[in-house]
Parts: structure tokens; C-alpha cells; sequence
């Protein structure tokens, strides 16, 4: 066994939440031991699709510039199509993305294993010690936490101020600490799949909608690339999966009700097709003695909405400001950390549960209930409110708008 290192942190999962924390604290001087299991950050389907708020987040931890260098592939505009909507009216009603907040212009379309690979090696390049191939850990927790770790048939220990678990939705220091995940029941399921050699499509102009009986996604990354999704309904289990799961996955993105979708569909598949359970999960605290949660780990929010980058990206920005402001990194450092992520992916969950009501159920009274809503929500637009939170932020949305009363006058509609 090597000799203890000692570190101000560790962090286990070097994603998007890990590798962003490590560069944050390493560039401030801390020093940082970064632990990720992987050798090559390959696509296993997540999120690519950065909201503008996340943007924010992003640029006020100074990570922007790392990401722009993967990435500077801003979506200006979104449009709906899908069945019984005209496909002329929704041109017309195309959304403005760069209107939502100042100084961003639009959500950031970006391969997620690049962006890892870029804030991991950011970290690296600003003092952390960043280790790929790390086979086993165990945490043990407690005001002076350790964690004894393996890569390369060695085995190392290192101590540390504080343990952070960065290591996404299926932490094992989650588990190692015996953490609860509530998990919601799933309402559906979502599929992803990269495209490439799709020029068909316009490179500026993202689109959602339901359709038959799928939910649609298409954001384009520039250059013909395209990261697709399609929601699906649960009792559908294993469409999307199993030999030939791509191919089946492009045959249904061929959408009459959607222009343009047969040039999506015949984009050639540049990555695996994997469905996962669209649910929202939650911990009751992310915080433990000397160890703290952040990014999936804490628990997640349905990716029908696509927050967890957002999400992870807030995390380190709020975490890294309470650990640059403070020298004492005791538990009561995070209880303002535990609040605000509380509160906020509540309104988030509220958010992704109103999207599936109204996007991911199928069939005609599902496709009628879409249109009234469309249709109330042009004539009031105060109406679902809640769902502005992904583009601006929950907590830029009134308080009022995820309410019961709210959610009720919703259903009603
Ligand atoms: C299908 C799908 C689509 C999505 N779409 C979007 C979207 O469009 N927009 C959006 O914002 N979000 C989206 N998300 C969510 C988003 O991908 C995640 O919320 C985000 O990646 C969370 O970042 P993270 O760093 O916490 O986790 P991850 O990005 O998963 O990183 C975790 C890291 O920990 C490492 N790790 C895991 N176990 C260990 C271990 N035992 N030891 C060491 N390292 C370990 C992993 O290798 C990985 O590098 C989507 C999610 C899914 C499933």
C-alpha cells in the first residue's frame, strides 16, 4: 500500500459535476484528488442539450470556456410540431431561445463524453491529480473522512477535509452511505441515439412534439450531427433495445407529422440506442458527516426536460462558492446547499411531471388534452408558467406556479 495522500478534497466521478468541481477548487489552489472509473469517456447516452440557465451557471464558474472549446453550437430556435398542429402555424410560432435570458444565446447543444473529457483534463491542467481506471473505493466517513481506492492492481489511500460523491445516478458512495433514493414512479420510457450525416435538418432549430405514439426530440449539434430521443409508453418495455434497436429507433422517428423527420431518420447511427425510465428521484439530504453529494448523485430530475447538466452545473457552483468562502467544512456548511437543491428540484420534478402529462401520454384524448393546453396557454400565458423554469431557472418562476392550486387549475384544463 503506497503512503496516505492527503488531500483538501476528494472526488469520486470525474462527469460533469466531478471533473466541473475539481477544476473550480484546483484553480482556486486547493488541492484535489479526482477519481473517475472509466479510460475513454464514450457515449452511454445522456444529456447533450445544456438549458440556458445552465449557460449561466457555467459562465459564473468561469467552465464556459472549457465547454465553448468543445462546443460553441447555441440553439437560437424550437418548434413544436406534431399531430394536429399545422405544420405552417408552428413555423410561425417558432420560440426565440435567445430571448430567455441575457447574454446567452440559447441552449448549448454538446457530446457529452467530449464535454467530460474537457473538464476532467481542465482539472487536470489546474493542479488536481486526475485518475482514470479506478477499479474499487470504499468511503469512510466521518470529520476527517478517508477513501482507499484501487486502479492499475494498486492500492492507495488518500484523507482528506471532504469526500465529494460526483459519481452519477447510481453512486456507490450514495450506497456506501447509506443514502436513500426516492425514486418516483417512472411514467414512461425515453431512448436516446446520436446521428450523423443528417443535413436534411436545419442546424439552428431544435424541435420537441408528440406524435403517434411517441414523444420526438431533435437537437442538432452542427455538421449534420443530431442527438435524438423519442419517449415512449412504459408498457412498451424493450422496443427500443436488443439487436437492431437503432434501426427500429429511426424507422419510428419517420413521423408524417413532423417535416424533416424523414432526414433525421436517415442520418447514419453514430452511437448506442439505450432507454431508461423517465422518473425523478430525490435524497433526503445530499449531505453526510465530511461527505457531500453533488450532479446525479444527489438525486436526479426526469431527463424529459433535460436538467441534469443544468443541475450538475448549479451544483458546483454552489458548492465550490460555499468551499472557496469558508475554511471550516463541516457538515453545517451545506445546509444552505441541501435547501436551495431541495426547493429546486421540486420545481423541477413539478415541471417534468406537467411536460409528460401533456407530451408524453398518447393517443386521441391525450393528443386533445395537447391542443387545449396549447391553445389556453396562447390565450393566458400565465398558464404552466412552470415549464418556463427549464429555460430561465426554477427559481426565477413565481412560487405560486408549483403549487397544488396551480397544478390542479392545470389538469383542468
Ligand atoms: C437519456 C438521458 C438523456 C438526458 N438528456 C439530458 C439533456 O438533454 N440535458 C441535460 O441537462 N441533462 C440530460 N440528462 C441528464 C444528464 O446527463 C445528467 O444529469 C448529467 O450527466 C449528470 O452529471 P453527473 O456528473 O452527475 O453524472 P455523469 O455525467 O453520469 O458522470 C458521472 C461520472 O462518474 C463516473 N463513475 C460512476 N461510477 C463510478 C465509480 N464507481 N468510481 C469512479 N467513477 C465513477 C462515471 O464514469 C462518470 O464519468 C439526460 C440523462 C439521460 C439518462
Amino acid at each position: 500500500m503506497a503512503p496516505v495522500e492527503r488531500y483538501d478534497a476528494v472526488i469520486i466521478g470525474g462527469g460533469i459535476a466531478g471533473s466541473g468541481l475539481a477544476t473550480v477548487l484546483a484553480r482556486a489552489g486547493r488541492s484535489v484528488l479526482l477519481l473517475e472509473r472509466t479510460t475513454a469517456f464514450r457515449d452511454v447516452v445522456r444529456g447533450e442539450w445544456i438549458a440556458p440557465w445552465g449557460v449561466v451557471e457555467a459562465q459564473r464558474t468561469g467552465l464556459y470556456d472549457v465547454l465553448a472549446g468543445v462546443s460553441r453550437h447555441h440553439l437560437p430556435y424550437h418548434v413544436e410540431y406534431g399531430d394536429g398542429i399545422d405544420p405552417a402555424e408552428a413555423d410561425a410560432q417558432k420560440l426565440d431561445l435567445r430571448a430567455f435570458l441575457p447574454g446567452v444565446p440559447g441552449p448549448l447543444a454538446i457530446g457529452h463524453p467530449a464535454a467530460c473529457q474537457a473538464l476532467f483534463d481542465a482539472a487536470a491542467a489546474a493542479g488536481a491529480r486526475a485518475v482514470r481506471g479506478v477499479t474499487r473505493f470504499e468511503v469512510r466517513p466521518g470529520p476527517a473522512p478517508t477513501v482507499a481506492w484501487e486502479a492499475g492492481g494498486e492500492a492507495y489511500e488518500a484523507a482528506a477535509r471532504l469526500v465529494v460523491g460526483a459519481d452519477g445516478r447510481n453512486s456507490q458512495v450514495r450506497r456506501q452511505l447509506g443514502i436513500e433514493l426516492h425514486e418516483d414512479p417512472p411514467h414512461h420510457l425515453f431512448a436516446g441515439l446520436l446521428v450523423e450525416d443528417a443535413r436534411g435538418w436545419p442546424e439552428d432549430v431544435e424541435s420537441m412534439g408528440t406524435a403517434g405514439d411517441v414523444q420526438y426530440f431533435i437537437f442538432p449539434q452542427g455538421g449534420g450531427r443530431h442527438r435524438l430521443y423519442l419517449s415512449y409508453g412504459y408498457e412498451q418495455r424493450g422496443r427500443f433495445s436488443g439487436d437492431g434497436a437503432a434501426e427500429r429507433f429511426l424507422a419510428a422517428f419517420r413521423l408524417p407529422s413532423v417535416p424533416g423527420s424523414e432526414a433525421v431518420a436517415a442520418g447514419r447511427v453514430a452511437g448506442p440506442c439505450r432507454s431508461v425510465p423517465n422518473q425523478s428521484t430525490r435524497v433526503d439530504s445530499p449531505v453526510g458527516d465530511g461527505v457531500v453529494l453533488i450532479g446525479d448523485a444527489a438525486g436526479f430530475n426526469d431527463p424529459i426536460t433535460g436538467q441534469g447538466l443544468s443541475i450538475a452545473l448549479r451544483d458546483v457552483r454552489v458548492v465550490g462558492e460555499l468551499l472557496l468562502g469558508s475554511d471550516d467544512w463541516r457538515p453545517g456548511l451545506f445546509a444552505p446547499y441541501a435547501e436551495e437543491r431541495a426547493e429546486r428540484m421540486r420545481r423541477l420534478g413539478f415541471a417534468a411531471r406537467l411536460d409528460a402529462v401533456i407530451h408524453a401520454e398518447f393517443g386521441p384524448g391525450a393528443t386533445a388534452r395537447k391542443l387545449r393546453f396549447r391553445e389556453a396557454r396562447a390565450r393566458n400565458p400565465a398558464l404552466g408558467l412552470a415549464l418556463a423554469a427549464v429555460m430561465v431557472g426554477p427559481e426565477l418562476v413565481p412560487a405560486e406556479a408549483f403549487t397544488e392550486a396551480a397544478w390542479r387549475e392545470l389538469m383542468a384544463v
